[in-house]
């Protein structure tokens, strides 16, 4: 979240007379911001992570947990300089509000050195500080918990205090507008994107099917009659067999983690963003941690296509949908202007193009394939880098494009932009702002940004080419933040611990991947198959994901023999028995009494630049290929040492070697299904609870049970249950170290 402006938001009627002018300026401004950092370069490898927490209120007494909506002026109180800033200024930490009353985002103030060995263990350190001070600021049957959705968000009482769904702002059904941050940025957000949408959001997800489950989301009320959009559950938005959601806090209000890394120049941030782009789902996967929605099991493991139905604006006709019943093609309950207008399947080509269609003022209309929340459509291309590996034909999907914006940036501004630049520009502007504050309508282009940066923070993509912000003339450039790639897919996890995990294993990957040059490029479109897959329930066992050809990464395999996790054992003489660690897994390991069923899924008969593999593979590789973990190792060993680090002090090396090899452990663990998904570990949880009663619901009780279960993990507190989740060596580990 960048920082919120302060002023007069626009409703959507007033906002939108604007949007060709914040459009105008925005792109004006990220041509500065192109002439202003093009060409700087030698910029440090940096990184940062952002951590989301929910605020739970947890009622020992009662057996309730519930999100707690009243205890957001922690924020105010973190940052205020007489209560707790100088503990946060005093230990690297900073806090930001997100979407939810009841969340928290935190991050460490100034981003870690991603050069230094220790840095990679001081990223749990300061987590955890983190997590300390928030709670300090608490009171203690308040816990900030790193759940990525809570289970029973949008169901009876759910919120501590009790509040009514009959906000104006999301007009839920089951969301209290009171779960929506105050700042007035996020109600105008909920409300805009509803307004220009011309209904309300409507995600469905498939009810995990169990004996008792009737394939009916009762919890729908049939008779409300408090907003024009309490019928569009009847009218077609909410399909049987699915839990039907219908605001953006659905999405917005849950929990994520990511990591932004800087490159050295422009051309090395565009090759990290196109080789992340394959592993942005292989990482959703190994990342899954919510089966629960509404209080019900789902079908499904994780957030992503929660949040991208939570924050779809697209009209009908963009979305190339027929309207709702009584609703016109662009929303709202027109019928008048419905009957002059063409069907939008029938005017619809398949390139996209709309053919007859226009809006009132003479504009033609796009069809939108997806959501402005959702993975990226194309890559940027490597061809300034050393690599260029890139071809034309990986980009082959359709993603609309903004024509004025493309042709402005590519025919006057070639200098600065080529085919590939443009178009990532020109697409992420095919989008109306959304929020527009009437003291901001006027900006000074040259050191300002909020137009380009409204856009841009609003396009929430698997991964973000975060570029520079503008600055006066006399600013030293290269004290400021560069070219970055953040990496957004991934689903937080219970333990500090955890997240350390996923965001040194993204980081460290990244470090490698520039080292080592590693040719990952498969089509777009096989990335977005494997986006579907990541959904599925235990997918990280069960799906075989596109991938690069394991032969045709551009590497000499020979290079990495010797890099798997026993490199460390080695390094520090110590004997591999002490550390319990597998070499590599082999398919048919049986997690939680199911067996893994890669061998059912048919093999494609397709041997050419990609094939489809395990997680297992991708991650831990095999005899022959080296999988990603040990391009990690490799990176380690060759460029984090002391005597590749001089520069940082080192004096607890086997220490900190030890922890980061118990990392990266967690990761080959859940890639080869040794220790489960934390969305398996929580679904089998409600499996084998006495609450539950096989109907795929969580009941308030079971709820309870859950959020204790997570908040004992989280706190390190139970034995059992950390082994559960985490495996018996990993505990063992974590529990001795502390
Ligand atoms: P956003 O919400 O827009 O993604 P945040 O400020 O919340 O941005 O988080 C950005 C992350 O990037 C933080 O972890 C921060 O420490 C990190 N960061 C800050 N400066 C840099 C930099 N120059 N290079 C890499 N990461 C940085
Ligand atoms: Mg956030
Ligand atoms: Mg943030
Ligand atoms: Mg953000
Ligand atoms: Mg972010
Ligand atoms: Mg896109």
């Amino acid at each position: 979240m960048g920082l919120l402006s302060l002023g007069t938001p626009l409703d959507w009627h007033e906002s939108k007379k604007h949007n060709e002018h914040v459009r105008e300026n925005g792109i004006t401004q990220l041509i500065n911001i192109f002439r202003q950092h093009a060409s700087r370069s030698n910029d440090k490898f940096l990184w940062g992570d952002e951590v989301e927490y929910m605020l739970v209120d947890i009622d020992s007494k009662n057996k309730t947990a519930r999100l707690s909506i009243d205890k957001d002026y922690i924020l105010d109180d973190l940052n205020d300089p007489d209560k707790s800033l100088h503990k946060s200024v005093d230990n690297n930490i900073s806090f930001h509000p997100e979407y939810g009353r009841f969340m928290l985002e935190s991050t460490p103030a100034s981003p870690y050195n991603g050069t230094c060995l220790k840095d990679y263990v001081y990223v749990e350190e300061n987590m955890i500080v983190r997590r300390k001070i928030s709670e300090s600021e608490l009171p203690p049957h308040i816990k900030p918990l790193t759940l990525t959705s809570f289970p029973r968000m949008g169901c009876n009482n759910f919120t501590s205090p009790p509040a009514k769904a009959i906000g104006p702002a999301s007009q839920s059904l089951f969301l209290p507008d009171e779960i929506i941050n105050r700042h007035v940025r996020f109600p105008t957000l909920t409300a805009n994107i509803r307004k220009r949408r011309g209904s309300k959001v409507a995600i469905n997800l498939p009810m995990y099917p169990d004996v008792n489950t009737k394939l009916i989301d009762d919890s729908i009320p049939r008779d409300r009659d408090l907003f024009v959009s309490d019928k569009e559950p009847w009218l077609g938005a909410a399909k049987p067999g699915h839990v039907y959601m219908d605001s953006m806090g659905f999405g917005m209000g849950s929990s994520c983690l990511q990591i932004t890394m800087q490159a050295q120049d422009i051309s090395e941030a565009r090759y990290l963003y196109d080789t992340l782009a394959p592993i942005t789902p292989i990482m959703l996967s190994l990342s899954a941690a919510s089966p629960i929605f509404k209080g019900y099991l789902v079908n499904q493991d994780v957030r992503w296509n929660v949040i991208s139905g939570a924050v779809d604006d697209r009209t009908f006709v963009e979305r190339d949908v027929e309207p709702y019943n009584g609703y016109d093609l662009f929303g709202g309950m027109n019928v008048d202007k419905r009957q002059h207008l063409p069907s939008p399947k029938q005017s619809v080509n398949k390139y996209g193009d709309i053919n007859n269609l226009t809006t009132k003022d003479g504009k033609p209309i796009q069809k939108i394939p997806k959501s402005r929340y959702d993975s990226i459509d194309n890559y940027l291309n490597d061809q300034n880098y050393s690599t260029n590996y890139f071809k034309d034909e990986y980009n082959d999907i359709y993603s609309p494009i903004n024509e004025k914006v493309y042709k402005r940036l590519l025919e006057q501004n070639s200098d600065l932009f080529d085919e590939y630049t443009a178009k990532h520009f020109a697409h992420l502007f095919i989008r109306d702002p959304l929020v527009l504050f009437s003291e901001r309508i006027d900006q000074d282009n040259s050191t300002e940004n909020d137009h380009f940066e409204n856009l841009q923070s609003t396009n929430w993509q698997t991964l973000r080419f975060k570029p520079p912000a503008l600055y006066s003339s006399d600013t030293d450039l290269s004290s400021k933040p560069g070219w970055r790639v953040e990496f957004r897919p991934m689903e937080i996890q219970l333990t500090d611990f955890e997240n350390a995990a996923y965001s040194n294993f993204i980081s460290l990957l990244s470090k490698a991947i520039i080292k080592f040059k590693p040719n990952l490029y498969i089509p777009i479109s096989k990335i977005e198959t494997n986006m579907r897959l990541a959904h599925n329930v235990d997918s990280v066992l069960n799906e075989k994901f596109w991938f690069k050809s394991l032969d045709q990464w551009n590497l000499d395999n020979s290079d990495f023999v010797g890099y798997d996790l026993s490199w460390f054992d080695r390094f520090l003489n110590k004997g591999n028995d002490e550390l319990g660690y597998d070499e590599v897994y082999v398919n048919g390991y049986s997690i939680n009494g199911r067996r893994r069923t890669i061998e059912a899924v048919n093999d494609i008969d397709d041997h050419g630049i990609d094939e489809r593999y395990s997680i297992n593979e991708i991650i831990n590789g095999n005899d022959k290929f080296p999988g990603l973990i040990r391009l990690v190792v490799k990176v380690i060993a060759t460029d984090l040492l002391p005597e590749g680090s001089h520069h940082c002090e080192n004096s607890d090396l086997a220490k900190n070697l030890t922890r980061i090899q118990k990392y990266l452990q967690l990761i080959s663990q859940r890639a080869s299904g040794k220790v489960p998904t934390t969305a398996n570990w929580l679904r089998n949880s409600v499996l084998r609870s006495d609450f539950y009663k096989r109907d795929s619901k969580v009941s308030e009780a079971l709820n309870y049970v859950l959020v204790e279960k997570a908040a004992a993990i989280t706190d390190l507190r139970d034995k059992d249950l950390l082994i559960d989740l985490l495996g018996e060596t990993t505990t063992e580990y974590l529990l001795n170290s502390i």
